[in-house]
């Protein structure tokens, strides 16, 4: 695959910067809205998913990418969906490892559920990527299988396994969900952190139709923390990354552990990110309604002007933060999208 090359040092007097002044300078990519899994807070079992003609080639996407890289994103993560269960994508990481080689792009990455890891560890590797998030609630297969209807943790296991094994640093990042991995959550973090691994904890997200209320899955991660106080020494972790986790370090295990909390404290004033999904949608905030096409510009116009006008406003208008609320009266989704088409 060969995409476009822009000269990202062009850009780089004009970094994207929003209304609020925010600069962005980091795409996550959802490069498929399809799963080998069903999570139940993320997906309806007899979820419909989008028709394959619908969606960006991966030259496409590489083209799209490639034009935010030029216009100053440094960091990328592929997600999805499931991106290890998109039709060649390897061809795509492989096609956007150049922008790694030139400097332009710092990181390549990718969020994935594991379960095809096993195949592609190595291969990610030899395309740059030195890090991955591998999602992961539970250590137990039986609740393994519940959460994703259908899921082989094993496999997952082996992914993890492969991944480590071929030099890539894991993070394992875990959905908190009440009554169901509560209890768990410190035999995780000893677990992740025994084998060098950073674990993030995430609240559940109130984003699409999943067949179901979300009162009876939310916990607050900030009583997640307090119970892990009482058994731990949790000091707080100056991160700046940019990004949604707080990070503590846990002195009894030596290993980091991140909390995301956009229900009980929305992250927004730091945010540098955009997200666009696999049908060339840019949407510049994971809490709003907020879209912007970009794939008729990518289609209309051969050269990327239109393209990287269409980008700027759509940045012109990131709103300036989100209001997720779970309760009695809001017990439906905030945002009617579901994660799998940003891909968190
Ligand atoms: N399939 C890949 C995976 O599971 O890692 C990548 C896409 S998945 C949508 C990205 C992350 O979003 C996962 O860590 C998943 O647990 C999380 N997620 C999905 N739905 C969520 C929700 N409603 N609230 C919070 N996190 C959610
Ligand atoms: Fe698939 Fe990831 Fe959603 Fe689970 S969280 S259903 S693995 S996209």
């Amino acid at each position: 695959m060969n995409g476009s090359t822009l000269n990202p040092a062009a850009s780089l007097s004009r970094p994207m910067t929003d209304p609020f002044g925010r600069t962005i300078t980091y795409l996550r990519v959802s490069v498929t809205d399809r799963c080998d899994l069903r999570c139940f807070y993320c997906m309806s079992e007899d979820m419909t998913f989008l028709p394959k003609a619908d969606l960006l080639t991966l030259e496409e996407l590489d083209r799209l990418c490639s034009a935010f890289i030029a216009k100053g994103v440094r960091k990328l993560r592929l997600t999805g969906g499931e991106p290890l269960v998109r039709r060649n994508v390897m061809s795509l990481v492989r096609s956007l490892s150049r922008h790694l080689e030139t400097g332009a792009l710092k990181e390549l990455t990718l969020t994935t559920n594991g379960s095809q890891l096993a195949r592609f560890a190595g291969e990610l590797r030899d395309c740059g990527v030195r890090r991955v998030n591998v999602s992961m609630d539970t250590l137990d297969p039986a609740k393994f299988r519940a959460i994703t209807r259908w899921g082989d943790l094993e496999k997952v296991m082996a992914g993890i396994e492969a991944a480590r094994a071929a030099g890539l640093a894991v993070k394992i990042n875990a959905v908190a969900l009440k009554n169901l991995n509560e209890d768990e959550i410190p035999a995780l973090m000893e677990w992740a952190h025994g084998k060098g691994m950073a674990l993030t904890l995430i609240e559940v997200m109130p984003m699409g139709d999943i067949g179901e209320g979300r009162i009876d899955q939310y916990v607050p991660l900030s009583m997640v923390r307090a119970r892990l106080a009482k058994q731990y020494t949790l000091t707080d972790v100056d991160d700046d990354t940019g990004g949604p986790a707080r990070y503590v370090r846990v002195a009894e295990t030596g290993g980091k552990l991140g909390f995301i909390t956009p229900m009980t404290h929305n992250f927004c004033e730091s945010c540098n990110r955009v997200r666009i999904t696999c049908t060339g949608t840019l949407h510049t905030c994971l809490g709003h309604e907020d879209a912007s096409d970009l794939r008729k510009p990518l289609r209309t116009s051969a050269d990327d002007d239109l393209l990287s006008a269409a980008i700027d406003r759509a940045i012109g208008l990131k709103p300036k933060g989100h209001d997720f609320i779970i309760d009695r009266r809001h017990n439906r989704p905030s945002v009617s999208r579901h994660m799998s088409v940003t891909g968190g």
